[in-house]
């Protein structure tokens, strides 16, 4: 038996074959149709399509033949792959140097006849052949040969095929990949959207919608035409809780001061915190004695609260006129605050 030799291109080769990612792959059936046709048409019981491997052949498709592989020294189509371009015919095993005592022409499958067609990829390797075997001599006729090269070059197509639809669809997984990191991606970023909208809108000391807050939400009431009441509200005498007791001191009167006038003003309207000690309540299509009445409530909840000291609040209170703007009506508000301050504190003033 004489061994096959290696193929001038043999690393070049392998990794070409490595790259269709088929060896030891499940049985397909067009490869299987491909191998049945190519033993009709040359009416032998045995045929395979055959790959070689660095130490062995294995059929990705066979037909009268029991092994999954051989070894590559005592493959048929290791010597049929040395000539790319040529069906490799050998009419008698016995009666050949190369295959003579071969095993697998002694024993079985008690090979005698073969002809193989290189399988040769877009590159021009050999990766492994389509080919047919008989237990007795034989030889075929021009036109079987033609045909077996022509199903050897549709079996070369198949691979590339699958080739192709491996790599597509990997190529879709890398996609649906990058998609779903870009949702998440995106997502993200609106929900940080989300979040410094939020704090924008939010006074971080009491948790109050701030002063811009306040101002949409004001500006929104008056465009849609509706009389918004108006309220200021500002701590008596905040400086000298400051001085007094110093400024984180003075933090925390301010968040419980805010928390009662949340839980007063009991859902009704928008509380802010305007800035500094003072706060602001948006009452839209308020009546104004009610206006009136829940401010009283508001002045008289912060005066009896049981915070960490005892503080009072005044008020100033402008009913929205027809048309009027937000700066004048704020204006009002303000100028009924400062009558309320040299009234004497902890009072509710209402703007004329
Ligand atoms: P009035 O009754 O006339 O309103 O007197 P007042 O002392 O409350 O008014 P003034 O405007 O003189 O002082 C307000 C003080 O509020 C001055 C400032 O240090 C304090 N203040 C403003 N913002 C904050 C704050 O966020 N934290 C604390 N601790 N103090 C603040
Ligand atoms: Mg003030
Ligand atoms: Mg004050």
């Amino acid at each position: 038996m004489i061994k096959p030799d290696k193929p001038a291109n043999e690393e070049a080769r392998l990794a070409a074959l490595r790259s269709y990612a088929i060896l030891d792959t499940a049985p397909e059936d067009a490869f299987d149709d491909l191998v049945r046709i190519a033993s009709a048409i040359c009416g032998v019981p045995m045929a395979s399509v055959s790959l070689v491997d660095r130490d062995r052949q294995w059929f990705k498709a066979q037909m009268g033949l029991e092994d999954k592989e051989t070894s590559r020294d005592s493959a048929f189509c290791a010597h049929a792959i040395l000539a790319p371009d040529d069906v490799m015919v050998v009419r008698d095993a016995l009666e050949d140097v190369r295959f003579h005592d071969n095993p697998l022409v002694r024993g079985n499958p008690n090979i005698r006849f073969y002809a193989g067609a290189p399988l040769v990829d877009a590159e021009g390797q050999a990766l492994g052949t389509l080919c047919v075997l008989d237990r007795q001599p034989r030889e075929l006729t021009a036109h079987q040969l033609e045909a077996l090269n022509a199903l050897s070059r549709q079996v070369a197509k198949l691979l590339e095929l699958r080739r192709v639809s491996r790599a597509l669809s990997l190529q879709l997984e890398d996609r649906h990949w990058y998609e779903t990191q870009l949702h998440d991606y995106q997502e993200h970023l609106e929900s940080l959207n989300a979040d410094l909208v939020e704090q924008t809108r939010t006074d971080t000391l009491t948790g109050l919608p701030n002063r811009r807050a306040f101002a949409a939400a004001l500006d929104e009431a008056l465009s849609r035409g509706r009389r918004c009441s108006v309220a200021l509200l500002d701590i008596d005498h905040f400086k000298i809780v400051n001085d007094t007791h110093g400024h984180a001191v003075g933090d925390r009167v301010l968040v419980e001061v805010a928390e009662q006038l949340r839980s007063a003003a009991g859902g009704r309207g928008t509380i802010a915190r305007y800035g500094g000690e003072e706060f602001v309540w948006l009452l839209p299509d308020a009546d104004p004695a009610q206006a009136e009445l829940a401010c009283q409530h508001l002045c008289q909840a912060v005066r009896f609260a049981s915070m960490a000291l005892p503080v009072s609040i005044s008020i100033g209170l402008a009913h929205g006129r027809p048309e009027e703007e937000r700066a004048p009506l704020l204006e009002r508000a303000d100028g009924a605050l400062y009558t309320a301050k040299r009234n004497g504190r902890d009072r509710v003033e209402v703007a004329a």
